[in-house]
C-alpha cells in the first residue's frame, strides 16, 4: 500500500525534473521527486553541461596563458598544467551546484526520494532503494523525466578507460597523446577542444560531409575552418565501424580507410532516451522507433495521468528545453494551460569561439519554401572583438522577406552563447529585423554585431 500521497511525483531529478518539481510547488502542489543518483541535477550538472564547461574554461585559461597573454604584454614564466587541480576545481563546482539544487528542493518543500523510480499501477510510483527495498508512493500525477544516456556504436568496444563516452572523458587524469573523437556534434567538438588545448593531438571522424548537423550549414562550415586552424583534424564522410583498446593503444576502423592508431577514443555519436526499468510496458506506454515516449501537445503519455518531458520525448536533447517543458507540463496539469515555443530554443556549442543558433536555419527555410532575407556581419568589423582578441566568425540574421519577422539567428564568434539570448527574445516577441536594428546597443559591445547583422538584412549595416 502507498505510504504517502503526493499531487505530483516526478521521476528524474535533472534540469527537466527538478524544475518541474519547483514550478509545481510554486503552484501549490504537494510534490515528490525520485532520483537514483545521490546528487540532484541529472546528467547536466553531474556529468554533462556543468563539468564540461568548467573544463572548457580551465583549458581555455591554460591555452591563453601559453599562447595569448604575451600579445597583451603579460609575461609569464613557463606555464605548466596541473590537471589534478583542474579536475578538482571541476568537481568542486559540480558539488556546489548539485547541493544548491538540493537546497532548492528543501526551500520548496519537495520531498526527495533517493532510489530508482518506476510506474507501479494507477496512482502509484515504486522507489527501489540502494539496499534493494522498495517503497510505494501514491501520486495523482506522474512526470517521467529520466533523461538520456550515450548511444553505443556497434563494433566499438568501450572499456571505460581508453575507449570512452563523455562521462569518462570528462575525468581523464592524463592528457591523451592522440585522441580520436567519433562524431562531430556538440559533445565531440567541446571535449575535443578541451583535450586539444591541454596538448592532445585530436582527430575528429564524422560520418556526414559536414560538422554540427542541425546547426546552420554556413556557420558550421566556418566553425570547422576556425577549429581546424586550432589544430583539430577533421575527417568527414567517415563511418566508424569498429574501435578497441589493445596493448596500451587503440585502433579505430572507419569504412574504406586504413585503421587509425591512437591513445584514446571518445565516442560521441548521440544520446538515446533512458527508460529502462520504468515499467512503461505494464503501464501501456510503447516507446517509438527511437525509444522515445510518445506524448501529445500537453505532454500526456498514453497512460492516464502520466506525463513525460525532456530527453525521453521528441525534440532536441537540451537541458533548457527540458526545463521549459517541465514548467509547461506542470502549468498544463495545474491550470490547463502550458506551452513551449520550440522555435525559440537556442542551441549552443561551447568551443572557442562559441557557436549558437536559434529559430530556423537557411536550409530549413529553403526546404519549407519560406521567402527570407539575410543579413550578416563579421566580428572582424566589431571593435570589442578586436579588444578581446577574438575577431573570427560572424552573426547572421534571417528575416521573412515580406513581413520582416526574425525567423532565425546564427552566430559563430566570441560569447555567441550569450549573444543568442537577444535573438531568442526577438523571436519569442515576434520582432522584426528592423526592431533589432533600431534597438540601441551599447558601444563597444559584441552585441553590436547582432544589431549590424539586423541592419544588413536591409542592406544598411554601418561598419562594413
Ligand atoms: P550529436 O547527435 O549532436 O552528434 C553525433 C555525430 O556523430 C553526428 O554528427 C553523426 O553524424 C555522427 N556519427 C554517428 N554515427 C557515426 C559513425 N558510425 N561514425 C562517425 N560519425 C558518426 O551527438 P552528441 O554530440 O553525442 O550529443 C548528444 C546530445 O547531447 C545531442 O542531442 C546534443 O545536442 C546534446 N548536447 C548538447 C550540448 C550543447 O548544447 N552544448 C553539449 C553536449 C551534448
Amino acid at each position: 500500500m502507498a505510504e504517502r500521497g503526493h499531487d505530483l511525483v516526478v521521476i528524474g531529478g535533472g534540469p527537466g525534473g527538478y524544475v518541474a518539481a519547483i514550478r509545481a510547488a510554486q503552484l501549490g502542489l504537494n510534490v515528490g521527486l525520485v532520483e537514483k543518483r545521490q546528487t540532484l541535477g541529472g546528467t547536466c550538472l553531474n556529468i554533462g553541461c556543468i563539468p564540461s564547461k568548467a573544463l572548457l574554461e580551465s583549458s581555455h585559461c591554460y591555452a591563453a596563458a601559453r599562447e595569448e597573454l604575451a600579445v597583451h604584454g603579460v609575461r609569464t614564466g613557463r606555464v605548466r598544467l596541473d590537471l589534478e587541480a583542474m579536475q578538482r576545481r571541476k568537481e568542486e563546482i559540480v558539488g556546489r551546484i548539485t547541493q544548491g539544487v538540493a537546497a532548492l528542493m528543501w526551500k520548496w518543500k519537495v520531498k526527495v526520494y533517493t532510489g530508482e523510480g518506476r510506474l507501479a499501477g494507477a496512482g502509484g510510483v515504486g522507489v527501489r532503494r540502494e539496499n534493494g527495498k522498495e517503497e510505494e508512493i501514491a501520486a495523482t500525477h506522474v512526470i517521467l523525466a529520466t533523461g538520456s544516456v550515450p548511444a553505443l556504436l556497434p563494433g566499438v568496444e568501450q572499456d571505460g578507460e581508453r575507449v570512452c563516452t563523455s562521462t569518462e572523458a570528462l575525468s581523464w587524469r592524463e592528457v591523451p597523446s592522440h585522441l580520436v573523437v567519433i562524431g562531430a556534434g556538440a559533445i565531440g567538438l567541446e571535449l575535443g577542444s578541451v583535450w586539444r588545448r591541454l596538448g592532445a593531438e585530436v582527430t575528429v571522424l564524422e560520418f556526414l560531409d559536414r560538422i554540427l548537423p542541425g546547426m546552420d550549414a554556413e556557420i558550421a562550415a566556418e566553425t570547422q575552418k576556425i577549429l581546424a586552424a586550432q589544430g583539430l583534424a577533421f575527417r568527414l564522410g567517415q563511418r566508424v565501424k569498429a574501435a578497441r583498446a589493445a596493448g596500451g593503444q587503440c585502433v579505430v576502423e572507419a569504412e574504406g580507410d586504413k585503421p587509425l592508431e591512437c591513445s584514446h577514443v571518445l565516442v560521441a555519436v548521440g544520446r538515446k532516451p533512458f527508460t529502462a526499468g520504468l515499467g512503461l510496458e505494464a503501464a501501456g506506454i510503447e516507446p517509438d522507433e527511437r525509444g522515445r515516449i510518445p506524448i501529445d501537445e500537453r505532454f500526456r503519455s498514453r497512460a492516464a495521468n502520466v506525463f513525460a518531458i525532456g530527453d525521453v520525448v521528441r525534440g532536441p536533447m537540451l537541458a533548457h528545453k527540458a526545463s521549459e517543458e517541465g514548467v509547461a507540463c506542470v502549468e498544463a496539469i495545474a491550470t490547463g494551460h502550458g506551452r513551449v515555443n520550440y522555435d525559440a530554443i537556442p542551441s549552443i556549442v561551447y568551443t572557442w569561439p562559441e557557436v549558437a543558433g536559434v529559430g530556423k536555419t537557411e536550409e530549413e527555410l529553403r526546404a519549407a519554401g519560406v521567402p527570407f532575407r539575410k543579413g550578416a556581419f563579421p566580428f572582424l568589423a566589431n571593435g570589442r572583438a578586436h579588444a578581446l582578441g577574438s575577431i573570427e566568425g560572424r552573426v547572421k540574421v534571417l528575416a521573412h522577406a515580406e513581413t520582416d519577422r526574425v525567423l532565425g539567428a546564427h552566430i559563430v564568434g566570441p560569447h555567441a552563447g550569450e549573444l543568442i539570448a537577444e535573438a531568442a527574445a526577438a523571436i519569442e516577441f515576434g520582432a522584426s529585423s528592423e526592431d533589432l536594428a533600431r534597438t540601441c546597443h551599447a558601444h563597444p559591445t559584441l552585441a553590436e554585431a547582432l544589431k549590424e547583422a539586423a541592419l544588413a538584412v536591409d542592406r544598411r549595416a554601418v561598419h562594413v
